[in-house]
């Protein structure tokens, strides 16, 4: 039998174990209608898409060339951006690895899932994993990587509703592969994770291509300590992080070669997001960009992660959104591009797929601009809420104290204007309580 983790999840972020951040991400009441563009993109009659879904692991936003880096050499992604969509304000529901994830799976706060944190426990029973949906609307769906979400046979991806599963479940210890759900002979390094697990997605996906399916690509990479294989290392004026994101920007190319080798690269979103911000100096080579903070914080470091989508049936090539999103938001986007019904319970993400086709340029709201809510989940709960222009952080280990940031003139989050607008202090904690 698959063997259990527990003191290895309590090894992978020892120093994110100690943090507190809390809360979640919220469109609880309906939202008001999308602000309509005058010229949607054409739809295709291509039936449903294929879904790709590749995730880094603690990639900052300001790690990608599309992003500003002007190191690391990504010319792959880059060109999914060009021929696609760029969001630069997507944001994951916690700064961390597992909440981030079970959020991703669930369309839902991390703290109504059984993973509020690291390390992570196992989802609720009750949970339904977007792949169950899917799969039950006629998509084959396949998993390689870092799940996250539980460590025994029983949680595997396979009793999520995925049709097949094969990586190492913790994300960092290669000895424990799996396949299924049981563990594998299997001797891949990290140095050969990415490309073995774009080997595999590649071989689901040529499996399946007669028919809709979805791939969800969890890679260990950009996380450190790093380990680029031999023809990438050394080559990155990044240093060794940076031999490892080019090594991972290559698997894309390599992906979205098989991909039009196999004639599907018209109808298939491709969607390449980290689960949380970087490690940053001094402790680690990540950027975050312009923005303040890094992995286990709730500042925009932590939690706005890069978010690119190719989906040339119906995205039109070079658009770049600044509409805040969420990952949370994956779960009821999938369901809608695939004309599924979306479970009767709550979920804190919205459908934006207007948004990532371009038919819309804005989601309407209850937020104080009438737009979007986005709320941040940390180890003891709600941590701050995004609403319009202003950001409003509970204490954590990024402040002793409330903090209070208006985004559109400081995106750094430097000047704190908790003391000269406690009117917004107060209406965005009631709204963080109403949304939690
Ligand atoms: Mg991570």
């Amino acid at each position: 039998m698959f063997r259990c983790h527990p003191l290895l999840a309590a090894a992978i972020l020892p120093i994110a174990v100690s943090l507190a951040c809390g809360g979640g991400t919220s469109s609880k009441a309906a939202a008001p209608s999308s602000i309509a563009l005058a010229s949607p993109t054409p739809a295709a009659n291509l039936g449903p898409p294929n879904i790709v879904l590749i995730l880094a692991d603690d990639m900052g936003w300001g790690d990608l060339g599309s992003y500003g880096n002007t190191l690391i050499k990504t010319p792959n992604l880059d060109r999914l951006a060009t021929e696609g969509v760029r969001f630069t304000t997507l944001y994951v529901p916690a700064p961390i690895c597992a909440p981030s994830r079970a959020g991703l799976m669930t369309g839902r706060f991390p703290g109504r899932t059984g993973i509020p944190w690291n390390p992570p426990d196992r989802l609720h029973d009750d949970e339904i994993v977007i792949a169950e949906v899917l799969k039950a609307r006629g998509y084959a769906t396949g998993m390689v990587g870092k799940w996250h979400l539980g460590w025994v046979a029983e949680d595997m991806p396979i009793h999520h509703g995925f049709d097949y599963y094969y990586g190492v479940p913790t994300g960092e210890d290669e000895a424990d592969f799996v396949l299924g759900d049981q563990p594998t002979r299997d001797t891949v390094g990290p140095d050969q994770l990415a490309r073995r697990y774009t080997q595999e997605a590649l071989k689901f996906i040529t499996a399946n291509k007669d028919r809709p399916f979805f791939m969800y690509i969890a890679h260990r990479d950009p996380h450190l300590p790093n380990s680029p294989a031999a023809d990438f290392a050394g080559r990155s004026a990044g240093g060794t992080y940076g031999d490892t994101i080019e090594m991972l920007d290559a698997t894309v190319g390599d992906l979205m070669k098989g991909l039009k080798d196999l004639g599907l690269d018209q109808n298939t979103l491709v969607l390449f997001t980290s689960d949380n911000g970087p490690v940053i100096p001094p402790k680690g080579p990540g950027s975050a960009g312009p923005f303040s903070g890094a992995k286990g914080s709730c500042e925009e470091g932590g939690v706005r992660v890069p978010g690119i989508a190719r989906w040339p049936a119906r995205i039109r090539a070079g658009r770049v959104v600044s509409e805040p999103v969420s990952t949370l938001d994956l779960f009821p986007t999938f369901v809608a591009l695939a004309g599924a019904a979306l479970p009767s319970r709550h979920y804190d993400g919205q459908d934006v797929s207007k948004l990532l086709t371009g038919e819309v340029d804005r989601i309407g709201g209850l937020g104080i601009d009438g737009g979007r809510e986005i709320a941040f989940f940390g180890q003891s709960g709600a941590a701050g809420l995004r609403s319009g222009r202003w950001k409003y952080l509970r204490p954590g280990l990024w402040s002793g104290s409330i903090t209070l940031f208006d985004l559109e003139t400081d995106p750094g989050e430097q000047r704190d204007l908790s003391r000269e607008r406690p009117d917004l202090v107060r209406q965005l904690e009631d709204r963080l309580q109403e949304l939690l």
